[in-house]
């Protein structure tokens, strides 16, 4: 079923959204994107004359947390939406299960953060830090249990099920996986902004126009080595860049000052330097650097080779030889993807290389190319940048766009899907 083609009148629509928003310390929100995304989902729901219960979590809770809870962002859902919406302060309590049954056509209610239950993940929480395997295994084995509960109670506030949370689709969570089979094939559904992540994702993995080119960056190679190991078998270039590149560079032999380094994985660098090779994919790393005399903003800077960071210094973000090469391979390719800083772009001073990126994406999707820029970081870049609006796709998944690039199935797809 897509959700087009389903009229939502008279109908109890349980809607999985991603609203894990960044809050300030007065609970102001910072960034609305994720709850921009989901609108057009619950609009059509509530102009079909439909009603809406809207699930969702918001960080890491271990508990029942204030900081954590979703009635921080209940003033600005009404505004989003335009309409009053309710609130259960508990999930699964009667209280949420009446406001539900209650629900009239064009109503809404919001649940509290979903994840102030373990079950909602289906991990123990409060194991001793030396419990046996034997604790942990019962342990594992009772949120199991009662994770089948929960799942349930969320499934019996409504008729269908919608997952818009493209953000958590890499988790088989009660309410992103588990939840779908309480639903027939004609009451599931993606929701608008999953469709076209869906969308996307397929582009890149199966309509790939070539060349084909990915940008890795960020701080750690060891959180990017399967990904990266995967699309050597996809790309015809990549580009490595980011904390990464110094790995590489020790590895080969460089000097690299005091720039980040992952001493244990130089023999993993220089294994996939060698499988690049052996797959004729073209690996490209920085020639060099803008480096700083302390990892601030307000560092003193120069310029220099890759390989020969004096000591004391650190690499902070590409140079202007490395833009340029890094530019060139983005524009000749007509199938782009980007994830992760070339830099430390937190700091002003050191966002150079990554506008560079952003610019050359822009200018080689102008010229037809597919571009898909995903990840929290390079979706920050690009929305500061103001680059967004030049870009094919800006996914709102970091680990779930990584994983499904990977080739793997998404549990809150494939929940969907089956
Ligand atoms: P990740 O979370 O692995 O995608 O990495 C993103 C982070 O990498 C950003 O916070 C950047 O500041 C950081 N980063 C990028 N380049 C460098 C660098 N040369 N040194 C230290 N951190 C970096």
């Amino acid at each position: 079923m897509t959700i087009d083609q389903f009229n939502f009148a008279g109908k109890k629509a349980f809607v999985r959204v991603d609203f894990n928003v960044p809050l300030d310390e007065n609970f102001n929100i910072t960034d609305d994107t994720r709850m921009r995304a989901a609108l057009p989902t619950l609009k059509k729901i509530v102009a079909d004359g439909g009603s809406i219960i809207i699930g969702s979590h918001l960080g890491r809770p271990k508990g029942v947390t204030d900081k954590y809870s979703l009635k921080h962002i209940l003033k600005h859902l009404e505004e989003l939406l335009g309409t009053p919406v309710q609130f259960a302060s508990d999930c699964v309590s009667e209280e949420a299960a009446a406001k539900a049954a209650a629900l009239g056509a064009g109503e809404v209610l919001l649940l509290e953060n979903l994840r102030f239950y373990a079950e909602e993940e289906g991990k123990p929480r409060g194991l001793a830090d030396d419990a046996t395997d034997e604790e942990k295994a019962a342990a594992k084995k009772a949120v199991k249990e009662s994770q089948k509960e929960f799942t349930k109670k969320l499934a019996s506030y409504a008729d269908c099920y919608v997952n818009d949370a493209f953000g958590t689709a890499h988790r088989a969570h009660a309410s992103t996986a588990l939840i779908a089979q309480y639903f027939d094939k004609d009451h599931k559904m993606f929701g608008y902004l999953m469709e076209k992540e869906v969308k996307a994702v397929d582009k890149v993995l199966n309509d790939i126009h070539r060349p084909f080119t990915a940008i890795m960056g960020g701080s750690k190679v060891s959180s990017k080595i399967e990904i990266i190991e995967n699309l050597l078998n996809k790309v015809d270039n990549l580009i490595i860049t980011g904390g990464m590149t110094y790995t590489f560079t020790k590895a080969l032999g460089g000097k690299i000052g005091l720039s980040i380094c992952e001493d244990d994985k130089q023999d993993l660098a220089l294994e996939l330097i060698q499988k690049a090779k052996d797959k004729g994919v073209n690996l490209v790393l920085a020639t060099d650097a803008k480096i700083a005399d302390s990892f601030s903003n307000d560092a003193n800077t120069q310029f220099c080779k890759v390989n020969e960071i004096p000591d004391g210094w650190e690499g902070l973000d590409i140079g202007p030889e490395s833009e340029k090469i890094f530019a060139d391979v983005i524009k000749s390719s007509k199938t782009i993807l980007w994830n992760g800083p070339t830099g430390v772009f937190e700091f002003e001073n050191f966002t150079h290389g990554s506008r560079a990126v952003g610019e050359a994406i822009v200018e080689a999707t102008k010229n037809g190319a597919f571009s898909l820029v995903g990840g929290g970081d390079s979706v920050a870049c690009v929305n500061k940048f103001g680059l967004a609006g030049g870009v094919s796709y800006v996914s709102t998944g970091g680990g779930a766009l990584l994983e499904a690039i990977e080739g793997k199935v998404l549990p809150g797809i494939a929940a969907i899907n089956e």
